[in-house]
């Protein structure tokens, strides 16, 4: 996924980006409203600071937000409500405020991509993984062959989760912030306890491969066993 970082703040931008890198994204850099408007591939998603040199950040998020439908989270120094509420009302899908972590924003970017998906996705159809797996993410409804499978919401969650990116390694602890809970912090012993139940739903469809001491991967089958 391609995160655009509109951010002229160099040492904030920097570790922001090594961040977002860390996390598997792709990240182009800008540090003006002008370059932010005129960058030549579209962005999966916008980080836009809203104290640019050359232009109100708001202005630049008005225009992104007049071309289309990109996600935009909004970044200020300011923690005035009056800016979140602003940047919510001129397009923005979230906010965040600095100081910020890495991780609170890699959950935010995750949250609004997973509000954003459905709605993109709804005149598609449902998700086809394989011969024998559909998610419907609209709907939240998985099929297997044609029959719906049971899942849990958290069981859902997680495999809604693991197919945004097949074949992508996922560390325990963005699974737990992703789908458990942004603040997580303590034993993912209740992921394990998730994945157990999905490999035995879905055996023959997916695998969800652990990789020891780091976290997991769906590989998808294509020719199923
Ligand atoms: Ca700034």
């Amino acid at each position: 996924m391609r995160v655009l970082l509109v951010e002229d703040d160099e040492p904030v931008a920097e570790s922001l980006r090594r961040g977002l890198l860390r996390y598997g994204f792709e990240v182009e850099w800008v540090t003006t409203g002008q370059a932010a408007l005129s960058v030549s591939v579209p962005p999966d998603l916008v980080l836009l600071d809203l104290g640019l040199p050359d232009t109100d950040g708001l202005d630049v998020c008005r225009a992104l937000r007049a071309r289309g439908d990109v996600p935009i989270i909004v970044i200020s120094a300011r923690s005035d409500e009056t800016d979140r509420v602003v940047g919510l009302e001129v397009g923005a899908d979230d906010y965040v405020s600095k100081p910020f972590g890495v991780r609170e924003v890699i959950a935010r970017i995750r949250a609004v991509m997973r509000r954003v998906q459905p709605k993109q996705q709804a005149l598609q159809g449902p998700d086809r993984y394989g011969p024998l797996l559909t998610l419907d993410r609209k709907a939240a409804r998985v099929r297997l062959a044609g029959a719906e499978v049971a899942l849990s919401p958290k069981e859902y969650d997680l495999l809604a989760f693991l197919t945004e990116e097949p074949g992508a390694l996922m560390s325990r602890e963005q699974i737990m912030e992703a789908v458990w809970d942004a603040n997580w912090f303590g034993p993912t012993k209740t992921l394990d306890v998730h994945v157990a139940a999905l490999r035995r739903k879905l055996a023959g469809a997916v695998l969800i491969e652990a990789v020891r001491g780091v976290g997991f991967r769906l590989v998808v089958q294509e020719q199923p066993e």
